[in-house]
């Protein structure tokens, strides 16, 4: 089961309550800066879980940052070979 990430807005966490009736109720620390007021009620653990964690945006970001960071090693190791080749024939111009 996937662990609750913490609120996107405050940092604070949520709360899952399992009800009398089985259900599962979603509930946000009050802090008196975050105007995130979810108390929601779930059919399921799973489900509540699921509405919490939905962060669309941020999976897209985080992913775009992934493969840029990608980009940014291999343009780093590009970088540094260029620059070893270039040392090495300013070193054999030298000796001539
Ligand atoms: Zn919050």
């Amino acid at each position: 089961m996937d662990e609750l990430k913490p609120c996107a807005y405050c940092g604070e966490s949520f709360e899952i309550t399992k009800t009398i009736h089985e259900t599962y109720y979603l509930s946000h620390k009050p802090n008196g800066i975050c105007l995130v007021s979810r108390r929601q009620e779930f059919f399921s653990e799973e489900a509540a879980i699921k509405a919490v964690n939905n962060r669309p945006i941020e999976d897209a970001q985080t992913a775009r940052i992934a493969e840029l960071e990608g980009n940014l090693k291999t343009i780093t190791e590009l970088r540094d070979k260029l620059l070893i080749s270039y040392m090495e024939l300013v070193n054999e111009s030298a000796q001539d």
